[in-house]
């Protein structure tokens, strides 16, 4: 059999990261498989503003380069790959990305959440050639032109935030008559010159032949169609977490999440920490220190685990 290695930690982002600083300060020679996505959401984000010891605020990918040299400095293995399926039923855990199997005694799951999309047709046809999820990545392809953002929670605040930075004039489409979003975030929005709301409003179809022209909507409230002109589309409207590895694996909430006590899963040895198990918080910060906590779980997992087995095999 291949080397066993005490912990595998699947996905790089906050919480993965942060678990992989841990256990390789407690000498347990960690490898991280970090997917080709490495770094997770802060990726893609613009300012981070909340992440305490940086009152200017920080980039995110900046924020995710300092966590990934901090485990590096402390020995933690990193492997740039995706993970394409695991072994969960015994142990030690197999694991499979396109190049290699791997063998560990724990696993640390913080493979996070990834965008949410609508799932019109539209949206799929034209996504990359004016429907984006990512304003940060996007939007200064559209300087100086109308854009809707669609959805009303931080995240689209934050996106028509940035966006109205570069556009000419940013309309939020939002299904509702309220925002989810934090008061101060929906503030700004609500305030801004450039930025104007559409309440009640279903997004039927991205118009467009090639490139996108407008959007069109339908009012939940008169049942009133109409178009609003843009040359892009930017959704955000939410996460789903990245857990079909573990489908037939872990036990899982109805919305895909991993169920966890603590940060353990319904398998022994197995630890989840960060957005793939967390359907509250879903902060840069909380990921990292619910990464630091299955690190510690882990540790202590595997110190019993291990010692459980010498012991038995002394005597056997
Ligand atoms: P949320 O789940 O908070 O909001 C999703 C929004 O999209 C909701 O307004 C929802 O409408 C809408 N929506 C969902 N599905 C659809 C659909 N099919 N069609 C149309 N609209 C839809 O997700 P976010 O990504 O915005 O935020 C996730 C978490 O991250 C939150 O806890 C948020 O506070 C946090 N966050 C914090 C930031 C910060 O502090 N700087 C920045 C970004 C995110 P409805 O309201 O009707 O359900």
């Amino acid at each position: 059999m291949s080397q066993v290695h005490n912990v595998i930690i699947i996905g790089g982002g906050p919480a993965g990261l942060t678990a992989a600083i841990y256990a390789a300060r407690a000498n347990v020679g960690p490898v991280i498989i970090e997917g080709y996505a490495a770094g997770g959401q802060l990726m893609i984000t613009t300012e981070v503003e909340n992440y305490p010891g940086f009152p200017e605020g920080i980039q995110g990918p900046e924020l995710m380069q300092m966590f990934r040299g901090q485990a590096e400095r402390f020995g933690a293995k990193l492997i740039t790959a995706d993970v394409t399926r695991v072994d969960l039923s015994s142990r030690p855990f197999g694991v499979w990305t396109d190049a290699d199997e791997l063998r560990a005694h724990s696993l640390i799951i913080s493979t996070g959440a990834s965008a949410r999309w609508l799932g019109l047709d539209s949206e799929t046809r034209l996504r990359g050639f004016g429907v984006s999820s990512c304003a940060t990545c996007d939007g200064f392809f559209f300087r100086d032109r109308e854009l809707v953002v669609v959805g009303g929670g931080d995240t689209a605040m934050e996106e028509a935030l940035f966006l109205a930075r570069i556009a000419s004039k940013v309309t939020v489409v939002h299904r509702r008559d309220e925002f989810r979003a934090s008061r101060i975030m929906a503030d700004r929005v609500l305030g801004h010159p450039k930025i104007a709301v559409r309440w009640n409003a279903e997004v039927q179809q991205v118009i467009g032949d090639g490139v996108v022209d407008g959007v069109e909507v339908r009012d939940a409230v008169t049942g009133a169609v109409e178009v609003i002109p843009a040359a892009a589309v930017f959704v955000a409207i939410g996460h789903d977490p990245n857990t079909e590895l573990f489908v037939d694996e872990l036990d899982l909430d109805p919305s895909g999440y991993i169920l966890t006590d603590g940060t353990r899963t319904s398998v022994e040895g197995v630890f989840a920490c960060g957005d793939v198990q967390d359907t509250v918080y879903r902060q840069a910060i909380t990921a990292a220190a619910s990464g630091c906590m299955a690190a510690i779980d882990s540790e202590r997992w595997l110190e019993a685990a291990l010692h459980q087995a010498s012991t038995s095999g002394q005597h056997a």
